[in-house]
């Protein structure tokens, strides 16, 4: 195994998982830079022990100055909604592979990082036939700008940073729920279907709500990322899931339960882009990182809807 790490810079976070991570790294004794353009991400989440660099993925002189020092960097910043990433094909394009291209190169240049990794989706794969757990060995084969644009964001990372000598690994995260996760159109089925329950509107279902998702806390996606630094795997792409299949139906009854509403989804068309059925495969992430996802879905919910409803028992 290599040296121990001890600075790292995280793109991206001001951001929901990024927040998390920035505070397990100083928890860890690591010290943290944090760059994002506070386009989704707040000010307030990022620890007061970090660094800040109020700046882009897009501009070299930005990412160098937040690199200055770093030994790995975590690289999360994205636009990062599915659904919206046809309309915005172009800036999402740019961002999420022009932004990465940047970041890789100007982490190249410092010749003290070591190690990338990177923050890849489900998105990259096309669509399952069947819910079953989808291993890393599955054609990569997008159905939507976003996952495109995360599959070049692996590609990327692999290739310069080998050509550079450091070490790369992508993580596959599927859908990450915990506290801390912002409301938008676009992204956290928990967040949006609470805050419209607990307002007495209708929460939107898109198709039949049967579509089947895997629900991975925060807590366990951070561990990835730290596993994934600490291990000697180099020019990987791993999932990090849970492998528990959950319907967009079973979500809302949940939610429904624990928040004693008698208010019925409304359903609306289903929308392209959008996986029928994404379960992660886990074991190569148990084999090569050591992972064990430790959040049970159901038992965590009631925690994450307290934190949105504003009576926190967890909070980052
Ligand atoms: P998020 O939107 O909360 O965080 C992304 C952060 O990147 C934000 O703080 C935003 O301000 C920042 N950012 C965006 N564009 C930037 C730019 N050009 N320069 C600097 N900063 C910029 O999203 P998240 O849920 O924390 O996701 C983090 C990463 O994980 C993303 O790469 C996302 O694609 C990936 N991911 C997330 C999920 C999930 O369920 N949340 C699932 C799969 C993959």
């Amino acid at each position: 195994m290599s040296a121990k790490f001890k600075a790292a810079c995280i793109t991206g976070g001001a951001g929901f998982i990024g927040a998390h991570l920035a505070r397990r790294l100083l928890k860890q004794n690591i010290s943290v830079c944090v760059l994002d353009n506070l386009s989704v991400g707040r000010i307030e989440n990022v620890p007061p022990e970090a660094r800040f660099v109020h700046g882009d993925i897009l501009n070299p002189g930005d990412c160098a100055r937040a690199l200055e020092g770093c030994d790995v960097l975590f690289h999360l910043a994205a636009r990062v909604a599915i659904r919206a990433s046809f309309e915005f094909v172009v800036e999402d394009t740019l961002c999420n592979v022009t932004g990465t291209a940047t970041v890789l190169r100007a982490a190249a240049q410092t010749g003290s990082v070591r190690k990338v990794v990177s923050a890849s989706s489900m998105a990259v794969y096309g669509d399952n036939a069947r819910a079953l757990p989808i291993p890393e060995t599955r054609p990569a084969t997008p159905i939507s700008p976003y996952g495109i644009s995360k599959l070049a964001l692996e590609q990327l990372t692999h290739r310069l940073a080998a050509v550079a000598g450091m070490e790369s690994v992508a993580l596959r995260l599927f859908n990450t729920y915990g506290p801390g996760q912002r409301l938008s159109p676009y992204v956290g089925v928990i967040t949006i279907f609470t805050n419209a329950l607990r307002a007495g509107t209708s929460p939107t279902i898109f198709g039949d709500g049967l579509q089947v998702r895997d629900f991975v806390h925060v807590q366990d996606v951070v561990s990835g990322f730290v596993q994934a630094m600490e291990s000697p795997v180099t020019g990987e792409t791993i999932n990090i899931g849970t492998g528990a299949p959950q319907t967009v139906l079973e979500v809302f009854d949940l939610l429904a339960r624990e928040l004693a509403s008698d208010i019925p989804p409304t359903h609306v068309g289903a929308v392209p882009g959008e996986l029928r059925y994404a379960i992660a495969s886990i074991e190569k992430a148990k084999y090569l990182l050591g992972y064990e996802p430790k959040y049970d879905f159901r038992k965590s919910v009631p925690g994450v809807v307290a934190e949105i409803i504003g009576h926190a028992t967890e909070s980052l």
